[in-house]
């Protein structure tokens, strides 16, 4: 079966335990308005690859991932979620630990399937109310909500990553408020509260569309600190 990927990165440390191979999946439904990586939201603009082909090219960085392992980003990796079960399926056959790093704004009998084969979700809750998630991402927070019960269900294994906005999301509410939507979820292992970063001015620049946060400012690492006490 084939896929389309944006990149590969081949040792990534911040997407999951351990070093990482992280595989950038083309194509996302969602329209963050603080997206770093917009040049992934158009599925056919990425490179079709088969998956043997990736699973070799994965294999290739075995030795160094051997703790860590692979983590499906993007883009939404599960939109190409039936791609994605086989490839995750041969890593699995090598020993290689498999993370999916999901807005949970896809369903389908294929994610469920998915979701069985990974280790570990990495879920991005990126507002905490309907009426933000809808505004800054145009996408459902109850619909990654719903995404968060099948994970439950399952006892899958999961990440929560919350990225903090200036002047959008950056106050202790916020953070309460999330921490209470996560009450009842005994699957979260971890909740990441991740600094906004205007790394990605340049490829909005490239790709010749406006990036609405250009002037606003990149979030204090000490202010995410004194955030972590709420959640
Ligand atoms: S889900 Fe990820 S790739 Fe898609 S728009 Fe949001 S931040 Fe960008």
């Amino acid at each position: 079966m084939k896929g389309y990927i944006h990149s590969i990165q081949s040792m990534g440390t911040v997407d999951g335990p351990g070093v990482r191979t992280v595989v950038f999946m083309s194509g996302c439904p969602l329209r963050c308005i603080y997206c770093h990586n917009p040049d992934t939201w158009q599925i056919d603009d990425g490179q079709i690859i088969s998956s043997e082909d990736l699973v070799n090219k994965i294999l290739r960085f075995k030795p160094y991932i051997k703790n860590g392992g692979v983590t499906f980003s993007g883009g939404e990796p599960c939109l190409q979620a039936e791609f994605l079960c086989e490839v995750s399926s041969l890593l699995k056959k090598e020993g290689i630990h498999v993370a999916l790093d999901t807005s949970g704004c896809v369903s389908g009998r294929d994610v469920d399937r998915l979701i069985n084969i990974t280790d570990l979700v990495l879920l991005d809750i990126k507002m905490t109310t309907e009426a933000d998630y809808i505004k800054y991402t145009g996408g459902s927070l109850y619909k990654t909500l719903e995404f968060l019960r099948k994970l439950e269900a399952v006892g899958k294994d999961t990440w929560i990553r919350h990225v903090v906005v200036t002047g959008i999301n950056d106050n202790k509410e916020d953070v309460k408020r999330l921490s209470r939507l996560l009450k009842e979820f005994s699957c979260v292992r971890k909740i990441e509260l991740l600094p906004f970063k205007k790394l990605c001015v340049e490829k909005y620049m490239q790709i010749g569309i406006p990036f609405l946060l250009e002037d606003t400012a990149e979030t204090d690492e000490n202010l995410i600190l004194e955030l972590y006490k709420y959640c």
